[in-house]
């Protein structure tokens, strides 16, 4: 690893500063758990920017029913909080599984959203809560909902000056259910080989008003799925309009990946998949959400 500058900024204008004066040549370090492989492995930048000590980037704030998560928030940080865990079970629940308890005390939402990895967990609950994100540069902040984030092949539209700041999404309210889980090799440390999340929400005569389903792990980026949101729209939320879910996600994957080795194995085993997160999502339902 050949030699660089480490600089721990306190504020975002600092932090945007320094990826200004070195654009290009700079990388922000926030839980570090992919970047210091990633140093190791091949690039090296002059420049690492730690992002770790500006205290706006570290909280969660709930704002008038909208929930805004900093950048540099740790997995376990939205574990342990009560308003993502009543009211964002799918972010909650891919919090829960990312890595060990030891990553998930350094892995922070913002590197996972940043890295781009086709198997990065949060994203795939996040595009279910239809989150998205806040850029901040010295030129200014832009937002851009976080389905148009992704450019496929671990690229995003992010700027090599720009800071990812934050993460929001409308917290779910009652009448709204959400669950994600993801499909691995092994129990533990499981990177995804399989991720799926949905929303539903619905009126009081048990309609449903709006539904949003993601998958990651598939493509080349983590994707909606129109057709299954458009089948579960107007339907009446429970069971019987959930079991034809899985059908649809396995004909989906089919879809999307039809001449790769693994779709076999994706098309039967996303059929498990959503039939568990359907399932929680109507447990969610039955008790009220
Ligand atoms: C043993 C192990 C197990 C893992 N298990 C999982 C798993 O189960 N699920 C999963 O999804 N991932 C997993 N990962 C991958 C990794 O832990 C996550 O992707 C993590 O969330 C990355 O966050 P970080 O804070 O460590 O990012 P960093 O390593 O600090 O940064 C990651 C990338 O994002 C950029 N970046 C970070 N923050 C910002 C920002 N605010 N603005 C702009 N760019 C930024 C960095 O420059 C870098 O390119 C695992 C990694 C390890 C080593």
């Amino acid at each position: 690893m050949k030699d660089f500058l480490f600089y721990t900024p306190k504020t975002v204008p600092e932090a945007v500063g320094l990826l200004a004066e070195h654009r290009g040549d700079a990388a922000v370090i926030s839980g570090g758990t992919d970047l210091v492989i990633e140093l190791q492995a091949r690039r090296c930048p002059g420049v690492v920017v730690n992002i770790n000590k500006i205290k706006e980037l570290r909280a969660i704030r709930v704002d008038g029913g909208e929930a805004r998560i900093g950048a540099a928030v740790t997995f376990s940080r939205i574990e342990a909080d009560e308003a993502i865990r009543q009211r964002a079970k799918a972010l909650h629940a891919c919090a829960a599984g990312v890595g060990s308890p030891q990553i998930r005390n350094l892995a922070t939402i913002g590197g996972n959203v940043c890295n781009a990895s086709v198997a990065g967990d949060s994203p795939v609950a996040l595009l279910a809560l239809d989150a998205s994100v806040a850029l901040e540069s010295v030129r200014g902040r832009r937002e851009m909902p976080l389905c148009d984030f992704y450019a496929g092949g671990a690229k995003t539209q992010i700027e090599a000056d720009e800071l990812l700041t934050e993460i929001r999404f409308r917290l779910p309210g009652g009448n709204a259910a959400s669950a994600s889980r993801k499909l691995g090799r092994r129990k533990a440390l499981v990177i995804a080989v399989l991720h799926f999340a949905a929303f539903v929400e619905w009126d009081g005569a048990g309609a449903i008003t709006g539904a949003r389903a993601a998958i990651g792990a598939v493509s080349a980026k983590p994707v909606r799925l129109p057709e299954v949101e458009a089948y579960l729209a107007g339907k009446p939320v429970g069971a019987e309009t959930f079991s034809r879910c899985p059908q649809l996600l396995s004909d989906a994957v089919a879809r999307m990946i039809p001449t790769r080795a693994s779709v076999a194995y994706k098309k039967e085993s996303v059929k498990a998949v959503a039939q568990g997160v359907f399932d929680e999502i109507e447990a969610q339902a039955r008790r009220g959400a």
